[in-house]
């Protein structure tokens, strides 16, 4: 039986082992972590992340072929294939600081693995990596190797949030990338004969390693470039009466432009866009081409840029202050379907509202107050400027009030502010909901998902994201 191990039992390595173990019934599949809470969870009914059909596709498999661990060395020494899944966040310090990957995980991860292999493996990058980062790993294995022969493989992951189990049922596509050698050719039709189980075969695309690593941080930027791009029309659409839904629309019926991922918001979150974007500009940057590097840069420029717009407009809306008014704001996660809360646009707009003294009642149906708290109190590191934004003082958490639905939320507020787009807040009883507001009652929409005549109607002053302003 084959053995695959993965290293990292995150938002990556736990959903996408579970549905390998599903549906390769002949494989086992062991996925280890050095967070003993995290793994505790794994191996309880309450699943460490939220993900629609994961609980049912990890029941299915789990004590069977999947297995979560803390005991890494072991499993990792047991594997054929390891996949590697830690985090590789932004580096917070020294060289390349605000841009640069931090490696530090997946270093020690690697580390370790040349440390208790006993038998030839191929090691797989699912974590997103700087192109070149086989080259080190092969470094870091090979002179620790012992003799042992290590294949590196890179195999981004394209899964989206909220929709996990769904993308890793029905990939687009499976990306292999390997060396040119026989014996990394070797390695390639090994990993590919894992998807082949259920992948077609004109789905799984194999190429150089260099190709593959650049391949997913170049996905994350053209998908983070197309909501910069719409956004950056919502505005333009405000300022001139033009509606971004429609310009949306009219545009994506070009083929050549197509309909997906031109919806506007009050910016792109989660924990890969910006990162992946900083990235590739630090790529840019130490490979010469600053031009370049700038070029990706305004994607995140814009995306900043949006997220302080809505701000503004509120504040502006409300009469040029929400000292001391009770904004409810629905929705904290980064997007709908998800727990996850990490480079969410509402820690930038809860901040800015904070930092104007409102009074926040915070809903998301997925999002406990211990996180939203701890975002809220955290530093965000500014890589525009060399100092770091100043940390929530506990006073102003103090602002911050959690419950437990959007009623509770929006009860005696001045404002409502639209942040996560679940579908939940669709269907709302907004007449209720204004009834139990201070009038004049204001939706501010981040996420254009409200009826805006429908609450127009009701009473309430509404803006919503690139639509025509209230008279
Ligand atoms: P995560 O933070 O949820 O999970 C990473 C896990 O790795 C953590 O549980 C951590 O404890 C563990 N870990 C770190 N070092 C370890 C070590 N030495 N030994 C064992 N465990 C270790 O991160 P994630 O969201 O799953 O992302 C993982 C990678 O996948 C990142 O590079 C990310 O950019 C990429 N990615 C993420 C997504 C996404 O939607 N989250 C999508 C595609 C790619």
């Amino acid at each position: 039986m084959v053995k695959i191990c993965c290293i990292g039992a995150g938002y990556v390595g736990g959903p996408t082992m579970a549905v390998i173990a599903l549906k390769c019934p002949d494989i086992e599949v062991a996925v280890v972590d050095i967070s003993v809470p995290r793994i505790t969870a794994w191996n309880s009914d309450q699943l460490p992340i939220y993900e629609p059909g994961l609980e049912d596709v990890v029941k299915q498999c789990r004590g069977k072929n999947l297995f979560f661990s803390t005991d890494v060395e072991k499993h990792v020494c047991e594997a054929d294939i390891v996949f590697v899944s830690v985090n590789t966040p932004t580096k917070t310090r020294g060289l390349g600081a605000g841009k640069a990957a931090d490696l530090t995980y997946w270093e020690s991860a690697a580390r370790m693995i040349a440390d208790v292999s006993k038998s030839d493996k191929i090691v797989v990058e699912k974590s997103t990596v700087p192109v070149k980062t086989a080259e080190a790993i092969e470094k870091i294995l090979t002179h620790n190797s012992k003799g042992i022969n290590f294949q590196i493989l890179s195999n981004p992951e394209f899964l989206a949030e909220g929709t996990a189990i769904e993308d890793l049922f029905k990939p687009d596509r499976v990306l292999i990338g390997g060396r040119e050698t026989p014996a990394g050719q070797k390695a390639i039709k090994t990993l590919k004969d894992v998807y082949a189980h259920w992948v077609p075969d004109e789905n799984i695309i194999t190429t150089n390693l260099w190709s593959a690593e650049l391949s997913k941080l170049a996905a994350n930027a053209f998908l983070a470039q197309r909501i910069s791009s719409v956004n950056a029309m919502s505005a333009l659409c405000e300022a001139t009466g033009a509606n971004v839904n429609e310009v949306s629309y009219a545009i994506g019926k070009d083929t050549r432009i197509g309909s997906k991922f031109l919806n506007p918001s009050v910016g792109f979150g989660g924990s890969c866009f910006q990162k992946d974007i900083l990235n590739l500009v630090y790529i840019c940057e130490c490979n010469g081409l600053p031009e370049v590097a700038e070029y990706w840069r305004q994607v995140i420029k814009i995306n900043d840029y949006q997220k302080s717009r809505f701000v503004n407009r509120v504040v502006a809306s409300m009469f040029n202050t929400v000292s001391n008014k009770k904004i409810a704001v629905l929705g904290f996660a980064f997007k709908k379907d998800t727990g996850d809360t990490r480079e969410t646009p509402a820690i930038d707009v809860c901040k800015g509202l904070l930092g104007d003294k409102a009074s926040l009642s915070i809903y998301d149906p997925q999002v406990t107050e211990d996180q939203i708290q701890r975002d809220l109190s955290m530093n965000k590191f500014d890589w525009d400027h060399p100092l770091h934004l100043q940390p929530m003082s506990p006073s102003t958490v103090k602002q911050v009030r959690v419950v437990w639905d959007a009623y509770a939320a929006t009860k005696d507020a001045h404002g409502v502010c639209i942040l996560t787009e679940w579908n939940e807040f669709k269907t709302l009883d907004f007449q209720k909901i204004y009834d139990n507001m201070q009038k004049p009652a204001f939706v501010f929409d981040g996420r254009n998902i409200v009826d805006v005549e429908k609450l127009r109607n009701i009473g309430f002053i509404v803006y919503s994201i690139g639509k025509p302003l209230d008279a």
